[in-house]
């Protein structure tokens, strides 16, 4: 009898009949596809709760990939037995010192999810505990702050034995709340943005706008590597390389220097809309948070809203650099955003781009340059890439030196 099952319990279920089970039908999908390679585990769905049963693969690596799936409240090493009271004190005991050997106390909380089992919690609790006291020194009962608490649920067919709890990564499985498309640089924020969209269970494709030769293949590189990162917590990512270099030259000549930033991304959502509009995605991510740069000024973001009616997701607009770096250190894409590679907007960088910029006046310059043409083309020189998760991160900016 040991730990040879994880338990995995899903918060968020206030969901109901048809929608319940394609939630959960997703995170079983997106379980397998964060396990893949471990060919031993078997993994099962019953109402409310699924089970991964190890097969005698060590937990760590398991335990480790289950905490970027999206969706998963929390989950416990299993000891699985079967509905008979001596078998479940067992259990119960073997759990206990498994966990730790060096208990001082602990408490049972007994659970009878099978309602047919004879013997209720309370009574359930009460012969368990007795059975570890009776087999153990120096050990006592707790029942407010115990070193172990062992649970006990009765299921329908098994009964299981947890101790330790291993926090989820919370939200929802991604896929279960449809796609949107992520304008993603190689900066700090946008790949967070896609990290916390996905969070609350929708796909990404991200949408990358490079500007060569001004821009050179390491700024690329460094975006394909933040999507080989975000691939741990979101399955397959589609990665839109869109040649920007003839907008930009265009915008260069035919617009203000002080406009070129605002045109620059207004051109950039109306890409993006029609890129999600031929992908199926219904709305659009950005990193954008409030008041940041000159171009995230509550002038910047109407003016340049005015061109899309997607909506569009600012996950980090409340939040200050330094949470942002938070979650971008925990999440391991920091390190790789940090890498100094030009991006295609700061190559541009005017001098003085307008804080204030207004609808009126991106209109009026816009009709200097033939926008329809000039989108359709770059369109469709449009690349896609698909990255898949386990693709190993090896060929990373390294390579290139
Ligand atoms: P980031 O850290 O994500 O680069 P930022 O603080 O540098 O953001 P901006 O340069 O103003 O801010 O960009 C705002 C948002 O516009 C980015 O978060 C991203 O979503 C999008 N964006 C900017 N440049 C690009 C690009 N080259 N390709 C795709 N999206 C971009
Ligand atoms: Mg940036």
């Amino acid at each position: 009898m040991k730990y040879d099952h994880i338990l995995i319990r899903y918060g968020e279920l206030a969901l109901k009949g048809k929608n319940r089970s394609q939630f959960e039908k997703q995170l079983q999908d997106n379980i397998k596809i964060a396990l893949k390679g471990h060919d031993n585990l078997k993994i099962q769905r019953t109402y409310g709760r699924m089970f991964i049963e190890l097969n005698g693969e060590p937990h760590e690596e398991v335990v480790e990939k289950l905490q970027h799936v999206f969706g998963i409240h929390s989950f416990s090493l299993a000891i699985k037995v079967s509905n008979e009271l001596d078998t479940i004190k067992e259990g119960a005991l073997k759990g206990l010192l498994e966990a730790n050997p060096n208990a001082k106390t602990f408490k049972v909380s007994a659970k009878r999810a099978f309602k047919n089992f004879p013997i209720g919690s309370q009574d359930l609790n009460q012969h368990v505990g007795g059975y570890i006291l009776a087999n153990t020194e120096n050990i006592t009962v707790d029942v407010h702050n115990p070193d172990v608490e062992v649970k006990v649920e009765v299921r329908e067919v098994f009964t299981y034995i947890t101790c330790a709890v291993y926090r989820g990564a919370g939200g929802l499985p991604v896929g279960s709340g449809g796609k949107v498309m992520l304008m993603l640089s190689g900066g700090i924020d946008s790949p967070v943005a896609g990290y916390l969209a996905m969070k609350r269970g929708v796909k990404i494709e991200a949408i990358h706008f490079h500007s060569p030769p001004y821009t050179n293949e390491r700024a690329k590189q460094k975006v394909e590597d933040l999507v080989r990162i975000l691939t741990k917590f979101g399955g397959k990512i589609k990665l839109h390389i869109v040649p920007f270099t003839n907008i930009q030259l265009a915008i260069h000549q035919g617009v203000p220097s002080n406009y070129e930033i605002t045109i620059m991304r207004r051109i950039m959502m109306r890409i993006s809309e029609q890129l999600a509009a031929n992908n199926n995605a219904l709305a659009i991510a950005t990193g954008e948070s409030l008041g940041q740069v000159a171009s995230q000024t509550l002038s910047s973001m109407n003016t340049i809203n005015e061109v899309t009616n997607l909506p569009i997701i600012r996950p980090l607009v409340t939040m200050d650099k330094l949470e942002v770096i938070d979650i971008a250190q925990k999440i391991g894409t920091y390190e790789t955003s940090i890498l100094p590679y030009e991006d295609c907007c700061t190559i541009f960088l005017p001098q003085a781009p307008k804080t204030k910029p207004n609808r009126a006046h991106a209109n009026k310059y816009e009709q200097n340059l033939d926008i329809e043409q000039l989108i359709a083309e770059t369109i469709e020189n449009t690349e896609t890439v698909m990255f898949k998760p386990h693709e190993n991160l090896e060929k990373t900016m390294e390579d290139l030196f």
